[in-house]
């Protein structure tokens, strides 16, 4: 895929494995990473008048919800940062999440000189996320990945790498948080999906196959000709 200064949106539910194909579109496709999460551990630090003075992380350590034009914000002194940035291929993740930021990302774009080029939707069964995240655990000596559902040890209990006989297990992801995260994830990102499917620019990637088959779909929307 040859593009040049493409901005492009992914959404998708925690677990759906839409890291991962950013990472490859990195590596690959020569597209640079602007990440929400990223951002806000960045300026965790960084206070704000509007708020007495209140850091970033204090605010959102408070269960404050950042508003648009903070976040925005933030996301355009990120943009700043990027060397020559109107020749990169941009991957926006946990922006937008609300409609006053996806309108206002749109300025944004148009301020660059760019548009959004696509919305890429990753739509995957809660279930199979369920399996993903709360099977997954981890060698606690070499620090391999492993899966209760998906990619178990050849010999029960001893790791294929290094023969170690311990594995670590994540104890914030009980299957309640998870629930609860999911639910979040999709009454908050509807809106956004209607909104973009409206436009024109929402294409939905089927992400309950494996890495390589959903890095297919994922090249195929960003090659697809649009129908307007
Ligand atoms: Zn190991």
């Amino acid at each position: 895929m040859n593009c040049v200064g493409k901005w492009i949106v992914f959404l998708g539910a925690p677990g759906c494995g839409k890291g991962t194909q950013a990472e490859s579109l990195v590596s690959e496709n020569n597209f640079t990473v602007v990440s929400m999460g990223d951002i806000l551990r960045e300026n965790k630090t960084k206070s704000v008048a509007a708020y007495d003075g209140m850091t970033i992380g204090e605010i959102i350590g408070n269960g404050i919800l950042l508003p648009d034009e903070i976040v925005m914000g933030l996301v355009k002194d990120e943009l700043k940062k990027i060397d020559s940035v109107v020749n990169r291929n941009l991957l926006f993740d946990g922006i937008p999440r609300t409609i006053g930021q996806a309108e206002s990302l749109s300025l944004l774009a148009e301020e660059f000189k760019k548009k959004i080029d696509k919305v890429l939707n990753f739509v995957i069964d809660d279930e199979i996320i369920f399996k993903r995240i709360l099977g997954r655990y981890k060698c606690s000596k070499c620090g391999k990945i492993y899966n209760d559902f998906f990619l178990s040890p050849k010999v029960s209990g001893v790791c294929d790498v290094c023969g170690g006989n311990k594995f670590d297990r994540r104890t914030d992801d009980n299957e309640e948080s998870l629930k609860k995260r999911l639910s979040e994830y999709h009454s908050k990102t509807h809106i956004l999906i209607d909104f973009y499917s409206k436009l024109g620019m929402l294409y939905n990637v089927n992400a309950n196959d494996d890495p390589q088959k959903v890095r297919e779909f994922v090249l195929d929307s960003l090659n697809a000709k649009k129908e307007s």
